[in-house]
């Protein structure tokens, strides 16, 4: 017998037909002999509606009564999938955030996860009462309904496996796993099996959204076991023991089972972020920080720097990203310092993406980089900017090369599935 936490995400639990679909999934689940508590989010478009509502009721509302509108939707789809499963002849009942209690900071509408009571939890767990619990709701120790941030009913779930010491946590979402890539974007991506953590943030963090950021992190760091699957499954499918999805474990996990690994594990492509390059700018203590420290205060996040060698005159140009969406403030911010940062000319870029190839399996070998050089070079594509990270290179080119860029390296790694046409 384990003890398994299983989370569904909005499109999952939309309507009476999918939840009963859920039910019969966490119905099939216990039947196979485990101990199952359920973590739900919302159905699908409802947190959306509900934050439209707060802003309509007031611009500048109070984050507090904003958790206690948004907190609603998972109210609705936990007491939904206890009385489905209990028409399906299962004992289930609901925890709401305040009930377990589901412990945070009072920190509303970003709460800060504390701890989770799973005294009287595991107890009705233990008799065999299915736990439905919905996601992104904790209660403060002001005694008032907290929020997690959009997307926190992944790290809902993730904290009550921890908290249960759940032998996995299965993450049913609208996808059947984490990929080599996008598939949309190349035909030849692949399914993954396992995936280390440090992976999938560095994955998460440049694009690829199965799972919010923070859930990711929370895993790792106290150990919890999780699985990505799809929750679009044939009604008689055997139990997620058996389904084809991908772990996400650590390291050492890995490196026991997985003595063949590829070198890369996924590639992930952003269009999100825009190009800065300021020319001329005098090569002398203090000028990079004259650059950086107003970008800092004002929260702009610099990804990809890159400083040249000072030509003649002790001249040299600056080259960094900024996200997209914060483009117009940087270079507002930078025009107002032109006399004290002391630069030539300003040139702003948003048409560029950066491409990241990410897997542990370049910490113990050479040229890695040197062969994604050279693919982008063989056929002509520039690079503008490069970054590293102890399992992740980074470059930035022109946006309109990003589907060629992506397909030519996953082409080069090797991950191309092989029964793909
Ligand atoms: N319903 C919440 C949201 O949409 C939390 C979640 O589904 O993860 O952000
Ligand atoms: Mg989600």
């Amino acid at each position: 017998m384990a003890r398994i936490v299983m989370k569904f995400g909005g499109t999952s639990m939309a309507g009476t037909e999918r939840i009963r679909r859920v039910a019969g999934i966490v119905k099939r689940q216990q039947e196979a002999g485990h101990e199952v508590a359920v973590v739900v989010s919302a159905m699908a478009g409802e947190t959306d509606r509900l934050v439209d509502f707060c802003r309509e009721a007031s611009p500048l509302y109070d984050p507090a009564e904003y958790d206690v509108v948004v907190a609603s939707g998972e109210q609705v789809t936990a007491g939904l999938l206890a009385l489905t499963l209990q028409a399906m002849g299962c004992k289930a009942r609901s925890w709401l955030g305040w009930q377990l209690p589901f412990r945070t900071d009072e920190a509303y509408s970003k709460a800060r996860i504390g701890d989770i009571e799973t005294q009287a939890l595991l107890a009705s767990m233990a008799v065999g009462e299915i736990a439905v619990i919905p996601g992104f709701q904790g209660v403060s120790s002001d005694n008032r309904v907290a929020t997690l941030g959009r997307g926190g009913s992944d790290t809902s779930a993730v904290a009550v496996a921890a908290a249960v010491k759940a032998d996995r946590c299965d993450i049913y979402t609208d996808v059947d796993g984490v990929y080599t890539t996008d598939p949309r974007i190349v035909a030849k991506a692949r399914k993954l099996n396992r995936i280390t953590y440090e992976e999938m943030l560095e994955l998460a963090s440049v694009g690829s959204k199965v799972l919010q950021t923070r859930s990711v992190s929370l895993a790792m760091k106290e150990g919890v076991r999780v699985q990505v699957l799809s929750s679009f499954i044939d009604e008689n499918a055997v139990p997620a023991d058996d389904l084809p999805g991908t772990m996400i474990v650590s390291d050492e996990e890995l490196e026991g089972i997985d003595m063949e690994r590829q070198l890369i594990t996924g590639i992930a492509a952003d269009k999100n972020e825009a190009k800065v390059t300021l020319t001329r700018i005098a090569d002398r203590p203090g000028t990079v920080a004259a650059i950086f420290g107003p970008l800092a205060d004002a929260s702009i996040n610099v990804d990809m720097i890159i400083q040249n060698v000072a030509k003649d005159k002790g001249e040299t140009d600056v080259t960094f990203t900024v996200p997209t969406a914060d483009l117009a403030r940087a270079t507002a911010l930078l025009e107002e310092r032109k006399e004290e940062i002391g630069f030539f000319r300003m040139i702003a870029d948003d048409n560029v993406a950066k491409i990241s190839i990410v897997g542990v399996g370049m910490r113990s070998h050479a040229g890695i980089a040197a062969t994604m050089f050279s693919t982008l070079a063989e056929r002509g594509i520039n690079i503008q900017a490069i970054s590293t990270s102890e399992i992740k290179i980074s470059v930035l080119i022109n946006a309109d090369e990003t589907e060629l860029a992506v397909r030519l390296l996953h082409t080069a790694y090797e991950l191309d599935a092989k029964d793909a046409a």
